[in-house]
């Protein structure tokens, strides 16, 4: 009967591989999302048991099938003590005990998290697009109400600007003769009862300002040029909230460097250098421009790629993905953390801050 414990298994269920550890009283699983997993091989260095190792195809694999996932993670030898879970920048690993989430290594001796600076100024964004589009981990929530239109049952349109219209008529020049209120839904004028009593027509122009969208048809319209609409804008920014997901960021800095208003203040976790000697590159690879997370390598006209460092975060993905020996060389310098430096931590930090190159990987 002793032998019935610990049971192991990693299994896959959809793009997510789980290894767990059934224990008589307790189950530990540790999940790897595949599609979130870029490669980056940070984890492989920060787990305390060499549980982990680089997958058959490195960063350039898809975690399809598990045999494909980017990593490979041993779920006899994992501790599940969740250090990985706490280093993978980007979000990819989950550590749930008894599906609880939980990081044992902190209850046990503590351990330092990133120092993540992922700050949007709300009163200096005006809630523009950008940012939403040029985060390469969709990693931007823009909360921002849609503009919609009136429809034909005259449904109340939301503004999206903070804006007042002010609608006024010269009842001297004002004859009352009802064109406005024929060209636009939001006027109507009334006449009172003709009556032979005064022998001449009465009444008054009524405005709808929540239908009125400022576009002064009526003031063209009006034969006795008795209409003027105003319309000031009063913020010059769209209502709503624009905020950064910080377990989806990984500080490329895509959208503090294009901010139009810099509002955005992110401070990426690695500090360091990356290079690439693309004379060595085989013509027609491309590989690290795929893999690459942050949207920070293209490929130029000469058929050669280039590393925009501005928006490299030295994750080292490339460098796991890159065929090419010796061609992609990561140095980090310095890491970004919060919370006590631990003994472990300091002995993950030293491998973290080892210069890393590319390498021809065994098929
Ligand atoms: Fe490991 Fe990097 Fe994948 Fe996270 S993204 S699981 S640290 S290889
Ligand atoms: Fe390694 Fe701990 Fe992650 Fe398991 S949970 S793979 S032991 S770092
Ligand atoms: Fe636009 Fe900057 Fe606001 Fe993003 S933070 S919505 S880029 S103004
Ligand atoms: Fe997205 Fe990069 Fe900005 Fe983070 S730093 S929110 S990943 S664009
Ligand atoms: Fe008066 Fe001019 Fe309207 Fe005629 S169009 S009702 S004159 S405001
Ligand atoms: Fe990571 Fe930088 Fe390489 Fe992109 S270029 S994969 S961010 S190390
Ligand atoms: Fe291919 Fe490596 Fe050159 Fe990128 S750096 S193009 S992955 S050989």
């Amino acid at each position: 009967m002793s032998n019935l414990f610990p049971k192991f298994s990693r299994t896959q269920d959809n793009l997510n591989i789980v290894m767990e550890q059934r224990l008589l009283k307790q189950t530990n699983r540790l999940i790897l999302k595949s599609e979130t997993c870029t490669g980056c091989g940070i984890c492989i260095e920060a787990c305390p048991e060499e549980a982990i190792t680089l997958g058959r195809l490195g960063g350039y694999g898809t975690g399809a099938v598990i045999d494909d996932a980017k990593v490979s993670i041993d779920a006899e030898k994992c501790s599940y003590c969740g250090v990985c879970v706490i280093m993978c920048p980007f979000n990819a690993l989950n550590l749930k005990i008894d599906e609880e989430e939980k990081l044992p290594i902190l209850e046990k001796e503590g351990f330092p998290e990133y120092d993540m600076v992922t700050e949007i100024d709300e009163e200096k964004c005006v809630r523009c697009t950008i940012c939403d589009e040029i985060c390469p981990r969709d990693a931007i929530n823009r909360d921002v109400p849609l503009f919609e239109g009136a429809d034909d049952q005259g449904v109340l349109r939301q503004s999206a600007l903070t804006a007042k219209t002010e609608f006024t008529v010269d009842d001297e020049k004002c004859n009352l003769c009802g064109i406005c209120g024929a060209v636009c839904p939001a006027i109507v004028v009334k006449h009172k009862p003709f009556s032979p009593e005064t022998g001449v027509i009465d009444g008054k122009v009524i405005w709808n300002e929540d239908l009125c969208d400022a576009c002064q048809v009526c003031v063209e319209a009006c034969p006795e040029e008795a209409i003027t609409v105003l319309r000031t804008v009063e913020s010059k920014k769209l209502p709503g909230k624009v905020t950064i997901v910080q377990e989806d960021c990984c500080t490329c800095t895509w959208c503090s460097k294009n901010c139009p208003e810099e509002a955005i203040t992110v401070e990426k976790i690695f500090e360091g250098d990356i290079s690439a000697a693309v004379e060595k590159c085989p013509d027609g690879c491309d590989i690290c421009v795929d893999v690459c997370p942050c949207n920070a390598i293209h490929m130029q006209d000469n058929g050669k790629i280039a590393i925009n460092s501005d928006f490299c975060m030295l994750c080292g993905a490339c460098v796991n993905a890159c065929p090419g020996e010796d061609i992609i060389v990561l140095k980090r310098t310095g890491i970004r953390v919060k919370g006590k430096e631990t003994d472990l931590f300091v002995k993950i930090k030293e491998k973290l801050l080892a210069p890393k190159a590319s390498k021809v990987r065994e098929a």
